[in-house]
C-alpha cells in the first residue's frame, strides 16, 4: 500500500486547498493502481492537497489473495510522512529499513515514520488466501519532525467509543476524551466507524477541519449520502456531526488543525520543495544509506527523475 503521487493527483506547486467553513462537498475517488491492486485514491486530490496534516488517503481493495496474486509492493522510499495502515479483511506483512517485519491483521494499526528517510514493502504472508481490503493514509510531518529518524510502530489493540449507533476505533489522535497510543506530530484524529443502521452524533473539534471517507454501506449527513469511492470534505468548525445509515456502514472521519506549511508530493516523498524531492530520488536510486536496505525478496522499486528535471 504505498502510493506512487503522480501529476494526476496534486499538481506540483503550493495551491493547497485553504480550509472552507462548514460544508459537505463530496467528490469522486480516482481510480488508481498499487501494486496488483486498485485503489480508490481519495486524497490528495487537486485543489484539496490536506486535511489537517492528512495528506494521502487510498481505499484498497477489496481483492482476492490467490496463489498467484498477492498483494506485492516492492521496497520504495518515503520521506517527510508517517503511513498509517489499517485493514478490514485479510494480513499483509509489513518490512521496513529499520529491520521490522510485522504482519498485519484486521484491528491492528501499523505506523511507520518516515523523516528524514525509510524504506519499505508491503507484502503477502504467503499462507493467506481470501479477500485484502484496507486503508493506508499519510500525515504529512510538521518542520519540528520531518528531518528526524525514522520510526515503525505497531499497535494491536486500539481504544474504542461506543457511541450512539456506532462504535469508533482511534486510530490516531482522542476522541470524547479516549486517546489512541500512536504517535502523533500534529494535533489530528483518525477514527474508524462501524455504523449500525440508525443514526450516530460524533463529537468533534471545531478548530479541527474533517472529511470522511466510506467503505461499505452509505453513510448520510444532513440532506446529502456518500458511498464508497467518495471523499466528503466537512470543512471546520463543527462541534459534532450525525451520520445516519440505514444499512451496516464502515467510514473513516479523520481531520485535523489546517496544515500551515506549503506540501510538495511527488511519487512516495512529501517535502516543501523541488530541490528536496530531486535529492531525495537521487538518494534512492544510488541506494544511498539514507534509505537502508528492506530484507524482501522483492526488487526494490525504481522510476525515472521528477518530471521536472527531464
Ligand atoms: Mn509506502
Amino acid at each position: 500500500m504505498s502510493g506512487p503521487v503522480t501529476a494526476d493527483d496534486a499538481t506540483a506547486d503550493a495551491a493547497c486547498g485553504a480550509p472552507d467553513a462548514e460544508t459537505v462537498e463530496i467528490t469522486e475517488s480516482r481510480e488508481s493502481h498499487v501494486g496488483a491492486f486498485a485503489v480508490r485514491r481519495a486524497l490528495p486530490r487537486r485543489g484539496r492537497r490536506t486535511v489537517g496534516a492528512w495528506c494521502f488517503v487510498d481505499h484498497m481493495g477489496p481483492a482476492a489473495i490467490t496463489e498467484d496474486r498477492g498483494l506485492d509492493v516492492a521496497p520504495h522510499p518515503h520521506i517527510g510522512l508517517q503511513t498509517v495502515t489499517w485493514l478490514f479483511e485479510g494480513e499483509a506483512v509489513h518490512r521496513d529499513s529499520l529491520g521490522t517485519e510485522q504482519v498485519i491483521s484486521p484491528g491492528q494499526l501499523n505506523l511507520m515514520t518516515a523523516g528524514h528517510g525509510v524504506a519499505h514493502s508491503e507484502e503477502g504472508t504467503g499462507s493467506y488466501r481470501g479477500n485484502l481490503q484496507g486503508v493506508q493514509l499519510w500525515v504529512a510531518q510538521p518542520s519540528a519532525t520531518r528531518n528526524g529518524a525514522p520510526a515503525f510502530e505497531h499497535h494491536g489493540d486500539l481504544p474504542r467509543v461506543d457511541l450512539d449507533d456506532a462504535v469508533a476505533t482511534v486510530l490516531v489522535g482522542e476522541l470524547d476524551g479516549v486517546a489512541s497510543p500512536a504517535r502523533r506530530d500534529t494535533d489530528h484524529l483518525g477514527i474508524d466507524l462501524d455504523l449500525r443502521p440508525g443514526a450516530t452524533t460524533v463529537p468533534l473539534r471545531a478548530d479541527f477541519e474533517h472529511a470522511l471517507v466510506v467503505f461499505t454501506g452509505a453513510v448520510n449527513i444532513a440532506d446529502q449520502t456518500v458511498t464508497p469511492g467518495h471523499l466528503a470534505y466537512l470543512g471546520l468548525g463543527r462541534e459534532q456531526i450525525t451520520l445516519s445509515t440505514v444499512e451496516t456502514s464502515r467510514a473513516l472521519l479523520f481531520g485535523g488543525v489546517p496544515f500551515d506549511e506549503p506540501v510538495l508530493m511527488w511519487w512516495n516523498y512529501v517535502a516543501r520543495d523541488r530541490q528536496e524531492i530531486v535529492q531525495a530520488h537521487a538518494d534512492w536510486m544510488a541506494a544511498s544509506e539514507r534509505f537502508g536496505r528492506v530484507e524482501s525478496t522483492l526488487p526494490r522499486i525504481e522510476i525515472g527523475p521528477p518530471p521536472w528535471t527531464r
